[in-house]
């Protein structure tokens, strides 16, 4: 546990894009100075331009700045940064780097390290949340890995199931069975995948959902043992396992469903000792029965349209969690005002199978008075832009391609969607290809707007969407 707590007044914020301008902003608000790391391809980046001090780590390639420990944390004292922010992504999840902050004695916006370690085994996570009274898909995650045993567990899950590398992350070491005929074979590159990729071959079970959606609980506890909920988001539309529409609250919950969710959230987060943000993720069944799948320990992509329906800043809340306050609000006096959807916007080709795109951005802008839009105003008309770049940067391909996030928020879903239509239409990029097209293409199709949400809407809709 996080026992002594440290005041800082300088934040390094050890990440980059948009999520790196975007803490650097509440830090901004809260007075505090902030420092930028970099990499070679990044020395003119926006976060960069944007921060107090920045300080280079090496050269391009993730593994020799950006995921480079010793270099981070040397980054940190050289500027008299007393805690690091991670963003998500680069070492926001990586134990390690936790423990050597918490050695050098730099406080680190997130959870201690042992929170990270016991939701990062998947077969381990489960039991934990078995123990705390939290719904798991029926399956099998046990120690025993004979192959007789698991086929029989399969069995008994009654098919179709999914094999899951219990080290797995990134959708890697995962495979549907359909029927008891093709599980050693599966089980056999299962194995082999999650080898190579993971270097361990422990496989979990489970009963494989056919249409769930992807409904994840935004949680936060603080360091005196207060623990929230901040309501759902649903992250239905994916694409191979990729977010890239979501909404907050998901459509059709009921105010007991919601309850329910949220306070499985809050007993999965208590049960590692958790501190500061972090999302637990459900497949929520057609029948409202719901599942634990898995505790991300950081700040999430999609984290602005919990904010826009909560009028909360969640990164306002890390710091000030990690600062050693309580938490600014207790459940009951947080609450849900409107919808808000967020798109985002990559730097890809969606007539290239989405190949990543590269080049200078000679046009990045958002007309929003011309669509009748703002960024401070309440309610129906509200658009804000998390972005990483602006007019003339350049886009290379040594990281992940996205751009920026337009977030929207409305009275309801219905003018949330509108409002979302328009701003993306008036979204001007020019000189690099995006997805634009396609994240329109979604926002106005029929099925999205009449809430037929599951995590295979974007292969269902095939054909009207490409
Ligand atoms: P990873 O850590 O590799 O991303 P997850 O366990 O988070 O793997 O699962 C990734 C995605 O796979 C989920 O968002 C969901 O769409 C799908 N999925 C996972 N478990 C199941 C299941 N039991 N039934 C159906 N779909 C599932």
């Amino acid at each position: 546990m996080t026992s002594e707590v440290k005041k800082f007044d300088t934040l390094l914020v050890a990440n980059r894009g948009e999520i790196a301008c975007r803490v650097m902003r509440t830090a901004r608000a809260m007075g505090l100075r902030t420092v930028a790391v970099y990499s070679d391809a990044d020395a003119n980046a926006r976060h960069v331009r944007e921060a107090d001090e920045a300080v280079r780590l090496g050269p391009a390639a993730a593994r020799e700045s950006y995921l480079k420990v010793e270099a981070v944390i040397e980054a940190a004292r050289r500027t008299g940064a007393g805690a690091i922010h991670p963003g998500y992504g680069f070492l926001s999840e990586n134990g390690p780097f936790v423990e050597a902050l918490e050695k050098a004695g730099i406080t680190f916006v997130g959870p201690p390290a042992s929170a990270i370690a016991a939701m990062g085994d998947k077969s381990a996570a489960k039991e934990r949340m078995s123990h705390a009274g939290v719904p798991l898909v029926p399956g099998y995650h046990g120690d025993d890995q004979d192959d007789a045993l698991l086929k029989s567990e399969a069995d008994k899950i009654g098919y179709p199931v999914l094999l899951k590398a219990s080290a797995g992350g990134g959708g890697k070491g995962m495979r549907v069975v359909e029927s008891a005929a093709g599980f050693q074979a599966a089980l056999d590159g299962c194995r082999r995948e999650s080898q190579a990729a993971f270097g361990d071959q422990r496989m979990l079970i489970e009963k494989y959902l056919t249409q769930p959606r992807h409904v994840e609980v935004q949680v936060f506890c603080d360091s005196h043992g207060n623990g929230v909920y901040l309501f759902e988001r649903d992250c239905s539309v994916q694409r191979r396992h990729q977010k890239v529409l979501e909404e907050a609250p998901a459509p059709g919950m009921s105010a007991e469903l919601r309850r329910e969710m949220g306070e499985a959230a809050v007993r999965a987060a208590r049960e590692i000792g958790y501190v500061g943000a972090g999302t637990v993720e459900f497949l929520l069944d057609a029948d409202g029965s719901f599942f634990f799948m898995e505790m991300n320990t950081r700040l999430q992509v999609e984290h602005p349209v919990t904010e826009m329906i909560t009028g909360q800043d969640l990164v306002e809340w890390q710091l000030r969690v990690a600062m050693g306050e309580r938490l600014p609000l207790a459940q009951d006096e947080l609450t849900i005002t409107g919808h808000s959807f967020e798109a985002r916007l990559y730097a890809e080709d969606p007539e290239q199978d989405f190949l990543p795109a590269t080049g200078r951005l000679d046009r990045f802008a958002l007309d929003l008075v011309g669509a009748g839009l703002s960024s401070s105003g309440k309610g129906s008309n509200k658009v804000r832009l998390d972005s990483g770049v602006e007019s003339g940067d350049v886009v290379s391909m040594h990281y992940d391609p996205m751009l920026a996030k337009l977030i929207v928020h409305g009275d309801d879903r219905d003018q949330a969607l509108a409002t979302l239509n328009r701003a993306l239409a008036a979204l001007d990029v020019q000189g690099v290809v995006t997805n634009r097209a396609f994240l329109q293409r979604l926002a106005t199709h029929p099925a999205f707007k009449g809430c037929e949400l599951d995590t295979r809407f974007i292969e269902k809709n095939e054909a009207t969407l490409f």
